[in-house]
């Protein structure tokens, strides 16, 4: 047996921030990340919409990129002080991550982290608190997934919290909070929507349900994403609309190995961070290479989908990598490690680790094709110089 599940509702369209007007309850906490939606506006408005359906509103401001464990627990006791039965969470992945952990030891003061870890083994929530999120960035879905990632910055670990209880009931994805994301986090947050949908188009967990979410968000991401990073506001809206059917196909048919490698080098070298989206959009073709060994049926789909002309499965896989790397090339995105700015003799240094490390995440099991810590260093050093995978 399968489970397939998405948020209850979910309003879009310009200005359907709106539906907050409509929400039924006594007390709403606002969990939001830094400055910018402040900046623009968007927080006053729900501030103020939330007062006209009737409710106390209460405001957990500055959540941090990458949150951390001890903004979650000051999260759960603010809410455990002020009791609401409302958590809405505005703004990028951060601040909605942080507070679908902060729901589960607001209800559950009890729990660990430890025992929060285990994939899809919460405990019953929604006996104090519903949940809903407004996305302002154009990517990660959270908005409707099953997924949050925290960081415990001591261990120097990330928890990715993965359970169909932390979906949220409620996504609104008003593409008026997109307008407000500078070209670069485009280009990066729409390449990893693409990720998302490819990959769980070609997951062993894909399905009749997550097959067309992941195709159409595919289409949209090649036909709208250049414009979008160019400023357009109709492509921009058209990316937000991508994103969200890319995260209900992932939600529900996993990921695979392009995750497992942008989340174990995202953060493995000196020369500084690799952005989320940015890896994904360097590996996604490499990983296609590889991965067609089992799946060039999949990804032959794929480019039929989005009008690739060609006969063979090999020749319309090949077209499709060309074409991925032709938008990294009109983003801005490198087409190798190399080329990103990593140190050659750090990253030989630390190639087998890394290796092994992105063998064993979470992403790695609904891959199509198996892959051993030495084919995962291997294909790795594809990526850092550039060069063709064969094996
Ligand atoms: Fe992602």
């Amino acid at each position: 047996m399968a489970r397939f599940t998405l948020p209850r509702d979910l309003y879009y369209g310009k200005g359907s921030l709106e539906i907050l007007k409509t929400l039924k309850g006594k007390r709403a906490i606002i969990v939001v990340g830094g400055g910018s939606m402040k900046r623009f506006g968007f927080l006053d408005k729900t501030v103020g919409y939330l007062k006209e359906a009737g409710m106390e509103v209460e405001l957990f401001e500055n959540v941090e990129p990458d949150p951390s464990v001890e903004t979650v627990m000051r999260g759960a006791q603010a809410m455990r002080k002020f009791q609401p039965d409302w958590i809405v969470s505005i703004g990028g992945g951060s601040p909605i991550d942080a507070a679908k952990a902060m729901w589960a030891f607001y209800e559950y003061p009890d729990t660990t982290f430890e025992q929060l870890i285990t994939p899809f083994s919460f405990p019953e929530l929604r006996q104090k608190a519903k949940f809903l999120a407004i996305p302002s960035t154009s990517g990660t879905a959270t908005e409707v997934t099953a997924f949050s990632v925290i960081t415990d910055y001591q261990k120097g670990v990330k928890y990715p919290l993965a359970d169909y209880n932390i979906t949220p009931d409620i996504a609104v994805v008003d593409p008026e909070l997109a307008e407000t994301m500078p070209p670069t986090l485009t280009a990066h947050t729409g390449m990893d929507a693409l990720t998302h949908a490819v990959e769980a188009y070609v997951s062993t967990l894909n399905s009749p349900f997550t097959d067309p979410l992941a195709l159409k968000a595919i289409d949209m991401v090649f036909d709208y994403l250049p414009a979008s990073y160019e400023g357009d506001a109709n492509a921009r809206e058209q990316m937000h609309y991508a994103q969200c059917l890319a995260g209900m196909a992932f939600t529900n048919a996993l990921l695979g190995i392009v995750h497992s490698m942008a989340h174990k080098t995202g953060a493995a070298f000196s020369t500084g961070h690799i952005p989320h989206g940015c890896a994904n959009a360097i590996y996604l073709p490499y990983v296609i290479k590889f991965n067609a060994k089992t799946a060039a049926a999949r990804y032959a789909d794929i480019a039929r989908f989005v009008g690739i002309q060609g006969d063979a499965d090999d020749e319309l896989v090949g077209k499709l990598c060309s074409k991925i790397d032709a938008y990294n090339a009109k983003l801005g995105i490198p087409k190798s490690l190399k080329e990103f700015g990593i140190d050659e003799a750090e990253f030989k240094n630390k190639v087998n680790n890394i290796a092994a490390l992105a063998v064993g995440d979470a992403c790695t099991g609904s891959n199509p094709r198996e892959i051993t810590p030495e084919q995962m260093a291997k294909l790795l050093t594809c990526t850092y110089y550039g060069t063709e995978v064969d094996f």
